[in-house]
């Protein structure tokens, strides 16, 4: 299937056509553990049928998926899983890996090719994610973010003018961070404090955002600010401000539990002035696009949940097939085997409800609730995930010699941002009431 695409490596490999001959070995350790199990949910389905996809499994890719998802394998296996460990232990992001992630295009994975995107699809951005977090969630959510909050917001609702000024950069080398929450002002984000001060053709923006992810690196921050409190919610407005604008602040890092790669930093803005111009969509609008962002944000961090639940239990299965016991192999006795079974049950319906909240998403059909069951269920696998995957190694999983305790820090996460798992709760409960 042929789409159009001027840069990244997906570009390269569509031209060279070498795809399934570079196809890489499945991605198991960044250390020397070798691989006996090879997950059968990590190799990809062949294409659609000319029945369309009304009667295809959800995990029926196109061929494009495909070859975006092999190539991310191929990258996280060589380019990501050596630095894994150094990343978290120095709770940095290294700068090769972002670099990376722009020269495979994985930055712009929606973006048009007229802007240097890679011009593919949403369900893209979620195999892509999935991928990423097998080996790294936290460089999982950098891709994330930028394709399904950044890069979506001023696509969407961005004037041309701007689209030019900041997508064909953000294809590039020019990270987004997304600031709508506040010390104050979590899982109720609307009632925020940060102001935003009309002066004649200007803004003038006052306030202070918590939990900022890439702040650090970010270079363009869009940032919700009340223009009008006198009308409530109503007044959000979505400003793009410049990273050396003055009055602009990164605080320092959290320090952090998990996804420790990713800077997560406080941003102060002390008397920022920017031109009407930095507006994105329309004045007052920015509540409506932080929601419908963020319902799309959340099938990204269940894929994210989704792909380290993966990975974590790839990494375990052959070290327990191996492990022996009593004479045998660990995995071979029967309340060992009734655990796992159960475990990829579960990985497979979330793998299911991620996958069907993204096909819903990207045809345009309803998709809010199915967004919010993916992202609840998805991080509720993670965990149990994680949490049974350092019992069935016993005490090798309880160190840093294997991968598997970062999975159980990271996945934390997954039940606090883009909205907890109760607000989760509360909006199926929301579509359900609807319903009836
Ligand atoms: C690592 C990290 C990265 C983040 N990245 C970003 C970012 O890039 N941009 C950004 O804007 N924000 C970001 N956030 C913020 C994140 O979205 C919020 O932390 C989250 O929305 C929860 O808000 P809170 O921490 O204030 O918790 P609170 O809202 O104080 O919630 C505390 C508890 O109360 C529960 N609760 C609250 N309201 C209800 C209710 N109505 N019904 C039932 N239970 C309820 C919650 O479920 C939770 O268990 C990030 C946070 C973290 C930790």
């Amino acid at each position: 299937m042929a789409v159009a695409v001027t840069a990244g490596g997906l570009a390269l490999l569509r031209r060279s056509g070498k795809l399934r001959w570079n196809m890489p070995p499945h991605v198991h350790s960044w250390m020397t553990h070798p691989c006996v199990f090879k997950s059968f949910k990590s190799k990809p389905l062949s294409s659609l049928t000319s029945d369309g996809v009304t009667y295809a499994p959800l995990q029926t890719f196109k061929e494009e998926e495909i070859m975006i998802k092999e190539m991310v394998k191929k990258f996280a296996k060589e380019k990501v899983v050596p630095l894994v460990q150094k990343m978290d232990a120095d709770a940095k992001l290294d700068d090769t890996v972002l670099q990376g992630l722009f020269e495979q295009g994985l930055m712009g994975i929606e973006l048009d090719p007229k802007y240097g995107g890679t011009g593919s699809t949403f369900f893209s951005t979620i195999l892509v994610t999935e991928e990423l977090a097998k080996v790294d969630p936290s460089v999982a959510l950098i891709c994330e973010l930028q394709n399904t909050l950044t890069n979506k917001l001023f696509t969407t609702y961005g004037t041309e003018e701007q689209k030019r000024a900041y997508l064909p950069r953000l294809a590039k080398d020019l990270v987004g961070s997304f600031c709508l929450s506040e010390s104050g002002s979590g899982s109720d984000a609307f009632s925020l404090k940060t102001r935003a001060e009309k002066k004649g053709d200007y803004y003038i923006i006052t306030g202070t955002k918590m939990w900022i992810s890439f702040a650090e690196q970010a270079g363009v921050f869009l940032v919700m600010a009340n223009a009008n409190p006198s009308a409530g919610y109503r007044g959000i407005t979505c400003f793009i401000v410049d990273r050396n604008t003055e009055g602009l602040h990164v605080g320092k890092k959290e320090d952090k539990l998990g996804i420790r790669a990713t800077s997560t930093c406080p941003v102060t803005f002390e008397n920022v002035k920017v031109p009407e111009t930095n507006i994105l969509g329309q004045d007052g609008q920015g509540y409506k696009y932080a929601i419908g962002m963020l319902n799309t944000g959340r099938i990204g961090i269940a894929a994210q949940m989704l792909g380290l639940a993966q990975g974590c239990f790839d990494h375990t299965i052959p070290y327990i097939k191996e492990r022996r016991q009593f004479g045998k192999s660990v995995f071979d006795f029967q309340g060992m085997q009734h655990q796992i079974a159960q475990v990829a049950i579960q990985l497979e319906a979330a793998r299911l409800l991620t996958y069907n909240a993204a096909r819903l998403a990207e045809t345009g059909k309803m998709f809010i609730k199915e967004a919010s069951m993916a992202k609840y269920y998805a991080a509720e696998v993670a965990t149990l995930t994680t949490s049974k995957c350092i019992e069935w190694m016993g005490g090798v999983g309880f160190t840093k010699d294997y991968p598997i305790e970062k999975y159980y820090r990271d996945c934390k996460i997954g039940t606090i941002y883009e909205g907890t798992s109760n607000i989760q709760l509360n909006t199926i409960a929301k579509c359900i009431a609807q319903e009836y």
